[in-house]
């Protein structure tokens, strides 16, 4: 921690760029207190790290984190104190709120908004970051969640691998979608990763832009962002995988197999209506080629056209399958209003797009058109081609992102 108190109560903060020996002299020279279990704290300051306070190790403080804090965390804590000062803002280091027991890294006021400021280094349990999300917007602060280095664990192309820690800060917002935010000491920049979707489990494709922390100013722009929904890469690892699957998945263990096989269906030639990328797939760890047949073997392929079929019936069903272990949903702490709901959801609305169903009202679908079975691989590929090509036309039209709308802006609050 880079705050505490002295002998004499006085808050000390060691927000300095620079330490010079005679000030290192004087700063050991003095005890000092944790400001909120009033612990007494040692002051380090060697040669890797820059001074910082530390608890002790056997401490029983619970609002600190006891667990030695990275140089990353400690320099960039301070890059961007400095970096929300010099725009001038009322800035408050490690600024505990007592109301819901949290202490933000940062806490950043404008003459409207307050913002907790939130720098991630390390994974942090979903419940926790649920929580302080929670508590934070429970006393109208907007939460700030920066992670600390690159917003990627690798990247090829404009393909970026996630870890689960990336995974877990994932936030939502207007034009840019789902995105990370980070900051890298190192090399002092902001990255945004945005417009997140996924090709599989780890991997996604995402712009990435970023900019130096010492030209940047509020609120915090990025260049213009071009969506980059092309489907092709998706299309070619969604092949992959089932050639995968049925090459070496499990007949005995594997629900999807089974669910295919049991049913009588040949797993390369299914209705080309199932493995479709739709929005917010990401709410699922399992594939959309898995969740979709199942949809499809359950709740319409024996659907009359003219037949009627409720979302609320859909829903229950995965629900069911999900309690069951047969579907993996994925949550994000930082989102709570977005859910696997949403993605089928947006799975039916694909679906009515592609004229299957006809929209009855919020809720309810009709089916409008027969569901076909390709009867060739021939005919398989040339159907999945057509639907695709499709699907990047739709998504060719790029929007630009309005500029006035990011980060601490006016028109700031996250969509959520
Ligand atoms: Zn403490």
């Amino acid at each position: 921690m880079l705050s505490a108190l002295n002998k004499e109560g006085k808050h000390i903060t060691l927000i300095q760029s620079f330490f010079n020996k005679d000030l290192i002299g004087r700063l050991r020279s003095d005890d000092y207190f944790c400001p909120l279990c009033k612990e007494r704290l040692i002051f380090k300051a060697g040669n890797i790290r820059i001074p910082h306070f530390s608890h002790r190790r056997d401490s029983a403080c619970t609002t600190f984190e006891t667990e030695p804090e990275s140089l990353q965390h400690l320099q960039g804590k301070k890059y961007l104190f400095h970096f929300f000062s010099n725009q001038g803002l009322n800035v408050s280091l490690e600024y505990y709120l007592p109301d819901i027991k949290q202490r933000a890294d940062l806490f950043v006021q404008n003459q409207s908004q307050s913002f907790a400021i939130e720098y991630q280094c390390s994974p942090l349990p979903k419940s926790l970051l649920e929580k302080r999300t929670k508590g934070y917007k429970s006393k109208g602060i907007i939460p700030i969640w920066i992670i600390g280095g690159k917003p990627f664990q690798k990247s090829q192309k404009g393909v970026f691998h996630l870890s689960e820690f990336h995974w877990s800060m994932i936030s939502e917002r207007q034009y840019i979608g789902l995105n990370l935010l980070s900051f890298d000491s190192e090399s002092s920049r902001f990255y945004l990763l945005s417009n997140i979707t996924s090709i599989s489990p780890k991997i996604v494709s995402a712009t990435l832009l970023s900019r130096s922390i010492t030209t940047a100013t509020l609120p915090l722009k990025f260049p213009y962002i071009n969506k980059n929904n092309n489907h092709t890469l998706w299309l070619q690892h969604k092949r992959k995988w089932l050639q995968h699957k049925v090459q070496y998945g499990n007949l005995v263990h594997d629900h999807f197999l089974k669910a295919i096989y049991s049913s009588g269906h040949n797993p390369f030639l299914l209705p080309p209506l199932c493995g479709l990328p739709v929005q917010h797939m990401e709410c699922f760890y399992s594939y959309p080629l898995e969740w979709q047949f199942m949809i499809y073997l359950e709740c319409f392929r024996k659907l009359q056209v003219g037949s009627r079929i409720s979302l609320k019936y859909v829903n229950q069903k995965v629900q069911a399958w999900i309690k069951e272990g047969l579907i993996v949903p994925r949550t994000f702490p930082l989102e709570q209003n977005i859910s696997w709901r949403n993605a089928v959801e947006k799975y039916f609305s694909l679906l009515t797009e592609m004229e299957y169903f006809s929209n009855l009202g919020e809720d309810l679908f009709e089916m409008a058109k027969q569901v076909k079975t390709p009867s060739s691989t021939e005919e398989a590929i040339h159907w999945e081609e057509t639907i695709f090509n499709r699907l990047n036309d739709k998504s060719s039209c790029n929007e630009e992102m309005d500029e006035s709308c990011f980060f601490f802006g006016t028109a700031q609050v996250p969509i959520a």
